[in-house]
């Protein structure tokens, strides 16, 4: 039983949370403030973590591709009938790895 905050990712990201080098790498993280190409880590910063945090991936799907579902341009937050969403919608996480394939 493991408990991720944030949305549910599609299935087509498994592959790249379990590659070492995730493209989402390329952003700053939101959550742990690690910056753009390290890795990362936990609060404590004292343990580099193997997976980029759920908020980093939204993050970089924001910066890289534009939102089949609310239409927004990329570095544009998603919104839900204009209210802002935390996290990008799903449909943009794979818009997102094919601008990264
Ligand atoms: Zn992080
Ligand atoms: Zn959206």
């Amino acid at each position: 039983m493991s408990k991720h905050q944030g949305a549910p990712m599609p299935d087509s990201l498994r592959h790249w949370m379990r590659a070492k080098q995730h493209p989402a790498r390329s952003v700053n993280c939101p959550h742990c403030g690690a910056i753009a190409r390290r890795p990362c880590t936990t609060p404590s910063k004292r343990r580099q973590l193997e997976l980029p945090h759920p908020q980093r991936v939204s993050a970089w799907a924001q910066t890289t591709a534009c939102c089949p579902d609310c239409q927004v341009e990329p570095t544009t937050p998603c919104h839900d009938e204009g209210r802002a969403r935390t996290t990008v919608h799903a449909r943009r996480y794979q818009e997102a790895e094919e601008v990264a394939a």
